[in-house]
């Protein structure tokens, strides 16, 4: 008698995306288990055992002669308790069909990185710290005037205040010298240690019950909340994870991007206290593994995390609640590719929860399902505190009387008075610029030569900070000051504009104003926090940034808002390029609306006209869905057809072009006769990055039946392709 197991190498590639059968007496092995087992030259590798072990009666010797089958057998079992239960593993391979994903990349996107199948170890992650300064309660000697002022700020606060926030750094540390005054070091994953705010729970608004009783009593189970920013969708969400909670059951909520979403975190841990495991970004791998093993364990009922803690392995899951459901973030732009929406769907049907999806300006694709009756449309059209009036101007940057290429080609006139006025009035002023680095294109004086990404054949971005040239894509740098252009000139001109130069720039225009500046760059969450917050206390007048200034807090002081290049993204050849230039702008000017004071908002454009800004302006989604479904139904892309993208990539271009063609005339024999279009093979918007070249081949269809068939015979067709690397992106964000 023996069990013969079923293994999933922890190795993805395609020739390993199948089980290998194992053997073993262990009656406690269980599917869903890490296991080691030998494979090929190595003696050990982790595997992932997929399917519950079958008991074979016969004695193994007869089992492998009849079988022609020799059994290696598992070395060891790494887990006491399956990591995934049932559903979870069969939701994986839902995932991995769908997608034509190896199936080891879905259970790595679903285990936390401890646990992942490919390493066994546990890495203990480096905790960061926040600094708190707290009073000593045995300190009794006289302070000075100045530091008894301190002394007692700290005191006001129960869990103290935040080294980084106190200004007066010279009494501060006079004070921790006579020991008036200590500091603390809290973990920084540890949000619930910093709130000291409790929160008093609102009535909630006629719109917010409505929202609330629906979600709860109607049957649903898929429900789209369209909302304004501002009328008060957090709120609902956390009532609705009370609500479920107090039956005992599990909620999953999940938010673009934590540390910018602070604020939900923090009323979510407020509320919640134990009972809700925050994944964010900022954990630590051990911290992960932890809250990993609280949800697992049922400890922790309630999730708030981004994209992939819909994975989560809550117990007795209710609802899913998707916030900001318009955003990019939620579809992985790599293998798996999943959509976290896509995968709420298939948990909604396997284990009977609900979905409620919220936004104030939902996807195109799912607002167009909602209309045929796939969801149930919810609304929230009230703002909690009206906004006042606020003044939209267009700056048209055609028109040469709007500026003065003497003092800057970048900065508008109007938009120059426009500050000028809110520093006198003492308010704060947030500039928006969608691209970071001080200049995109580096061109050669004399040769007028572009430098270019030695992977990538695109232009290096000129970053001053530290004087490199760096490549957006691949993240190649070198340094600018010893590049050469291949005619042997070291003169060049900087052309164009990043957050850098917008920042140098207005720096230099307003000298007495205090700028800030945010964007990916400033690459820890723990920094990005900081300076927001530091401009929301007022330190500041100005904040420049990318798309990430859009999000985030609330500024209470802010009364203009503008944006250097409006129609940047919808310069960008893809489907959905109007979709998120609509978001991004109407994101912006809705946040920016939010204030007590009278505001003004301007927008550089070069297109004043276009009807995409015009609506975002507006902030008018409707007006909007209207106009973009039908350039939709017109031009037939998603939601009348269904898109997959093929990538073909590879260090050498004739291999890549080999398979390229070999999967074009592979895919236009099974495609005949059928409702389906193919483009390409066709060099992308970027065609070589990193040193491999790319081609890709599109396919839009009407059935996704159809397709799903077609696409796993060319995924079975996928090992046989040596020299290439071929990529199958199921529902792609993007066709260029
Ligand atoms: P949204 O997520 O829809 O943009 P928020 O959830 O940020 O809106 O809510 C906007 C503001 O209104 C927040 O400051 C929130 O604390 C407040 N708020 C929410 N619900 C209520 C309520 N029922 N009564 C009073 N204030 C509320
Ligand atoms: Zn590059």
């Amino acid at each position: 008698m023996f069990y013969l197991v079923n293994v999933l190498i922890g190795r993805a590639v395609n020739e390993l995306d199948r089980s290998f059968s194992y053997r073993t007496e262990d009656s406690t092995i269980q599917k869903g288990m890490r296991v080691l087992v030998s494979f090929g030259a190595s003696k050990e590798t982790v595997g992932f055992v997929i399917d519950t072990p079958k008991r074979i009666e016969e004695d193994l010797e007869s089992y492998q002669k009849k079988t022609n089958i020799k059994l290696s057998p598992i070395k060891a079992v790494l887990d006491e308790k399956p990591l995934l239960d049932d559903t979870m593993i069969e939701l994986a391979k839902e995932i991995a069909s769908y997608y034509k994903a190896n199936l080891i990349k879905v259970l790595q996107s679903m285990l936390p990185p401890a646990l992942k199948p490919k390493d066994s170890s546990l890495h203990k992650g480096k905790q960061r710290t926040i600094s708190f300064v707290k009073t000593n309660p045995e300190y009794s000697l006289p302070l000075s005037k100045r530091e008894k002022e301190l002394y007692d700020d700290v005191l006001k606060e129960k869990n103290g205040l935040r080294k980084s926030s106190i200004t007066k750094k010279k009494t501060l540390s006079d004070l921790l010298n006579k020991g008036a005054l200590k500091i603390e070091e809290v973990s920084a994953s540890s949000l619930s240690e910093i709130i000291c705010q409790t929160m008093v729970p609102y009535d909630l608004t006629i719109e917010q019950e409505q929202v609330y009783h629906s979600v709860i009593e109607k049957q649903g189970p898929l429900f789209l909340l369209t909302g304004v920013t501002g009328s008060g969708k957090t709120e609902v969400y956390i009532r609705l994870a009370e609500y479920y909670l107090k039956q005992g059951k599990g909620v999953i909520v999940l938010v673009p991007e934590i540390a910018l979403s602070d604020q939900i975190a923090i009323q979510f841990t407020n509320h919640f206290q134990e009972a809700v495991a925050i994944l964010h970004s900022s954990l630590s791998d051990r911290k992960k593994y932890e809250e990993y093993q609280r949800i697992l364990n049922g400890e922790a009922k309630i999730v708030l995390g981004t994209r992939s803690a819909i994975f989560a392995p809550v117990n007795n899951l209710s609802l899913i609640i998707i916030d900001e459901e318009h955003s990019s973030s939620y579809k992985q732009d790599s293998s798996p590719f999943y959509d976290a929406i896509r995968v709420s769907e298939m948990r909604v049907k396997r284990e009977g929860c609900k979905l409620l999806l919220g936004s104030a300006t939902p996807r195109v694709q799912e607002k167009a399902q909602a209309q045929r009756g796939k969801y149930t449309e919810l609304f929230m059209n009230k703002r909690i505190s009206p906004n006042q009036e606020k003044e939209i101007c267009f700056v048209n940057m055609n028109d040469s009387n709007n500026l003065d290429p003497r003092k800057s080609s970048l900065l508008s006139l109007p938009l120059i008075k426009a500050v000028e006025e809110t520093l006198q009035r003492k308010e704060q002023v947030m500039i928006l610029i969608n691209r970071r680095g001080f200049s995109p294109v580096f061109l050669c004086r004399e040769c007028q030569h572009v430098a270019l990404c030695p992977n990538c054949d695109i232009p290096l971005n000129y970053h001053k900070r530290d004087d490199t040239l760096r490549c957006h894509h691949c993240g190649y740098q070198t340094s600018s000051i010893s590049y050469t252009c291949a005619c042997g000139s070291h003169t060049f001109l900087k052309l164009g504009y990043g957050t850098e130069r917008a920042y140098e720039e207005i720096s230099q225009f307003f000298p007495s104003a205090k700028v800030l500046r945010l964007d990916s760059d400033v690459s820890s969450n723990h920094v990005r926090k900081e300076i927001l917050e530091s401009f929301a206390r007022g330190e500041a007048n100005i904040l420049i940034g990318t798309e990430i200034i859009a999000k985030g807090l609330d500024f209470p002081k802010v009364t203009l808002a503008c944006i250097l290049d409006a129609d940047s993204s919808l310069r960008i050849p893809s489907y959905l390029s109007d979709e998120r230039t609509f978001d991004l702008i109407s994101q912006f000017v809705g946040r920016a609306g939010r204030q007590k004071l009278k505001g003004k908002i301007i927008l550089q454009t070069y297109v004043p006209e276009n009807p995409i800004i015009q609506m975002a302006a507006r902030q008018d989604y409707d007006a909007f869905y209207q106009f973009e479904i039908e350039q939709r139904k017109q031009y037939q892309y998603p939601p009348y057809t269904h898109l997959t993208r093929i990538q073909i990539k590879g260090v050498d271009l004739e291999e890549v072009i080999n398979a390229s063609e070999t999967i074009k005339n592979y895919l236009m024999v099974k495609i005949k006769g059928k409702r389906f279009n193919l483009y390409g093979p066709m060099t992308p918007y970027i065609s070589h990055i990193n040193g491999r070249y790319y081609r890709q081949i599109l396919l839009k269809y009407k059935s996704e039946e159809e397709a799903d068939e077609i696409l796993s015979s060319l995924k079975s067709l996928l090992p046989e392709i040596k020299k290439a690397e071929v990529i199958i992106d199921v529902d792609p964000q993007d066709n260029a």
